[in-house]
This record gives C-alpha cells, sequence and structure tokens, in this order.
C-alpha cells in the first residue's frame, strides 16, 4: 500500500479528520501532541530487548499497536506540517538530500 498512496492523500485524510471534528489545533498542540504520542510509542519497547520486540512482531496484538502508535506520531506531523504550511514532501526530500552529504555513505 506504501507504493500506491502518496503523502499527498494522507495529507488529505488528516485535514478531513481534524476539519470533520472541528479541531484546529495550533502548531504548539500538535507539536506537543506528536511528543505525547512519540512517548506512547517508546512505551511499546521499554523494558524490552531487540530480541523480545524481533518475537513480539510476529505477535497480531503487538503489531497492531505498533502500528497504532506509529500512525499516530504520522496523523501528529501531517497535522503539525499542514497548520505550519510545510509541504512534508518538499522538506523531507531536502532534508534528506542534507543527510546524504552530512553523512556520506560508506565506500564500497
Ligand atoms: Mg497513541
Amino acid at each position: 500500500m506504501d507504493d500506491e498512496t502518496t503523502i499527498g492523500q494522507m495529507n488529505a485524510d488528516a485535514e478531513k479528520f481534524y476539519d470533520d471534528r472541528g479541531w484546529n489545533h495550533d502548531p504548539k498542540d500538535l507539536a506537543i501532541s506528536t511528543a505525547i504520542e512519540s512517548a506512547e510509542l517508546l512505551e511499546i519497547f521499554r523494558f524490552r530487548s531487540g530480541e523480545e520486540v524481533k518475537e513480539l512482531l510476529k505477535d497480531p496484538e503487538f503489531s497492531k499497536s505498533l502500528r497504532d502508535e506509529i500512525s499516530d506520531v504520522a496523523l501528529n506531523l501531517l497535522g503539525l506540517a499542514h497548520a505550519c504550511g510545510i509541504d512534508m514532501s518538499e522538506a523531507f526530500t531536502q532534508k534528506m538530500r542534507e543527510n546524504v552529504k552530512r553523512y556520506p555513505a560508506k565506500p564500497e
């Protein structure tokens, strides 16, 4: 599905979700919400080793919790970008170009 769904479609879904509920959060609230949802994501991993997490990924209930929290973070990030007039695709692409320069690939 990642190959079919665009960031633009995700933005439209997020915007509709907020609009349908009359939620017009300002950037500060969306930034706070992003941090809170990120903490909920971290909570899933708390006190678990990498090996435990690898095993838990086979559990549909664990996997669903992880997907839900990642999606909550994404929803708030998209909302934050929109509220700030930031084109997410452009910002991400530009930042990745900067990352490539800042962290050169290992020579083969
Ligand atoms: Mg959540």
